[in-house]
Parts: C-alpha cells; sequence; structure tokens
C-alpha cells in the first residue's frame, strides 16, 4: 500500500520484493492515482491492483475479500502511506490545528491498526506487517511537526500489534528510514536541506537509498526476518545514532 509513483518507497520495495520472488499486490487511494498505479503494476507483473483507500473501513474490507477470494491468503502487508495538511509541516508546530492533527493520526497511524485488522484474518500460515517510520517519532526534527507526533503513535502501533498478533504468528515492524525525495518528503520545507545535513553527518557521508529500504522490508516480510517483531529497524546511513 503506497505506490504512487517511481519514487513512492513502497515502489522500490515491490521490486525488490518482485525480485525476490514474491507476487505482490498493488493498491492506490482515488480515481486520481488508478491509471498511473495500474501501468506500474502491470510493469512490475502484479497479481492485483485494486482501490483502497485506508480512511475507508468498506474499502479495506472489500479488498481483503478480493484477496481472499482471489488467492486465499496474505503474506505480508506492506503500509507505506501517511498524510499531513502541507501547512502543518511549515507552521509552528504549537499553531497545529485539531482536524490537521486529526487527519495525520488517521491516515498515517490508525490506518495501520485498521489494515491489520482487515488483513491479519488472510495470514493463515503467519505473517509479516511492515509499515514505514522516520527519525521525527522519536526527535524533534524542524518542519516534521504533526506527523512527527503521528510516527510516534505508528511506533506504538507497531508495539502493541505485535504483542497481540505473536500468538497468531503474526509480526509488524516498522522501517524507520532516512530522508528520500518522494512526493510526501517534498511537502516538508526544507526538505532539500535535511538531505544535505544528513549527508554531511551520517556515518556512510550519504543518505540512504530507496534499495536500501526496499531489501530491509524484503528480510522482514521473509523467513529470515522470522525472530524480529516489535522492532523499529533504522535504515537511514547511520545516521540516528550520531550525538553529535
Ligand atoms: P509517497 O510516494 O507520497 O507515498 C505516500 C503514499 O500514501 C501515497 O501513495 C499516497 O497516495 C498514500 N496515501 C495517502 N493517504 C492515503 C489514504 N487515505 N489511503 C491510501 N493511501 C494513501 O511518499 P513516500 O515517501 O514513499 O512515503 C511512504 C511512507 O514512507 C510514508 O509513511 C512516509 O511517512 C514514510 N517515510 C518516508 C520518508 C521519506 O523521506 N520519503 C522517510 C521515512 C519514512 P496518494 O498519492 O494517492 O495520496
Amino acid at each position: 500500500m503506497g505506490v504512487a509513483n517511481r519514487w513512492s518507497l513502497a515502489w522500490s520495495i515491490a521490486q525488490s520484493f518482485v525480485r525476490e520472488g514474491a507476487r505482490v499486490i498493488l493498491t492506490y487511494q482515488g480515481d486520481r492515482q488508478k491509471e498511473t498505479v495500474e501501468e506500474l503494476g502491470a510493469e512490475l507483473g502484479a497479481a492485483l491492483v485494486a482501490p483502497c483507500d485506508v480512511t475507508q473501513d468498506e474499502e479495506l474490507q472489500a479488498l481483503a475479500r478480493a484477496i481472499s477470494a482471489r488467492f486465499g491468503e496474505l503474506d505480508a502487508l506492506v503500509h507505506s502511506i501517511a498524510f499531513a495538511n502541507r501547512e502543518d509541516l511549515s507552521r509552528p508546530f504549537l499553531e497545529t490545528s485539531r482536524s490537521g492533527y486529526l487527519i495525520a493520526q488517521e491516515v498515517s497511524a490508525y490506518s495501520l491498526v485498521a489494515a491489520a485488522r482487515a488483513f491479519a484474518p488472510l495470514m493463515k500460515n503467519g505473517g509479516s506487517v511492515i509499515t514505514l517510520s522516520y527519525l521525527g517519532a522519536v526527535r524533534v526534527v524542524p518542519n516534521y511537526n504533526v506527523m512527527g507526533v503521528a510516527k510516534a503513535a505508528l511506533e506504538a502501533c507497531v508495539r502493541y500489534l505485535a504483542a497481540e498478533l505473536g500468538a497468531a504468528k503474526i509480526r509488524v515492524n516498522a522501517i524507520s528510514a532516512g530522508p528520500v525525495k518522494t512526493a510526501s518528503a517534498r511537502g516538508i520545507q526544507g526538505f532539500s536541506s535535511m538531505l544535505d545535513h544528513v549527508a554531511s553527518r551520517a556515518p556512510f557521508q550519504r543518505n540512504a537509498e530507496p534499495g536500501e529500504i526496499a531489501d530491509a522490508a524484503v528480510f522482514l516480510a521473509s523467513d529470515l526476518g522470522r525472530g524480529v517483531t516489535g522492532n523499529i529497524l533504522f535504515v537511514d546511513a547511520g545516521y540516528q545514532l550520531m550525538g553529535m
């Protein structure tokens, strides 16, 4: 979930999954993205391309029914979705509106709970749920504001879901990715200077690459990650470990 275009982290993840032999399903939010995602799905050889706005429980249920009818089960879910109003990613955090706070939480954090509830029953032999987070969940990053609070909630959701779904052999983890230039990232004021800052200070002396984030998702989805649940895995060129 979350392929909007070729720059989307979900697109890199889908490519890595296919490279490793997975059959993938791509979802899109609405008619605006339908054609693009169908084209990308065809290029990838996706088994299904289907609509799914994660704020609509009926769409989540309809997708779960479609997957059940066509494939019988699901092995992994990649939740690569977030949204905040643009003005909340530039003005002071103190000015965050009630509605801006709620929409960021609904799309970026609660949707993981809703999607896990819809799709966990399809993970009949266990499974893996993976979401995408960012350092702004645990540290203050200028302009990340309301999205940082949503990512903090998302990471807590990962832990609570992991605790409950462990008995069903379903693992739940997040990848905390370093900044990558995508459509969503461009909505954060000063994003280019974030990239420069990381590249000048990260142990790797560069930014994380989409392929590195995607391959970490393959690890978490595959049996190689079978012992890992409730974790936040940093794939960020090492930036998060620096104190000064
Ligand atoms: P992206 O390409 O813009 O992907 C975000 C996706 O979320 C889009 O496909 C968007 O669809 C989708 N979405 C938003 N609202 C939705 C809804 N109600 N229902 C279904 N889908 C919805 O940007 P991205 O950077 O790859 O973001 C993917 C994830 O990685 C996000 O959780 C983001 O916070 C996280 N992340 C990104 C970075 C980074 O630097 N890029 C770093 C760390 C974590 P539409 O385009 O149709 O709205």
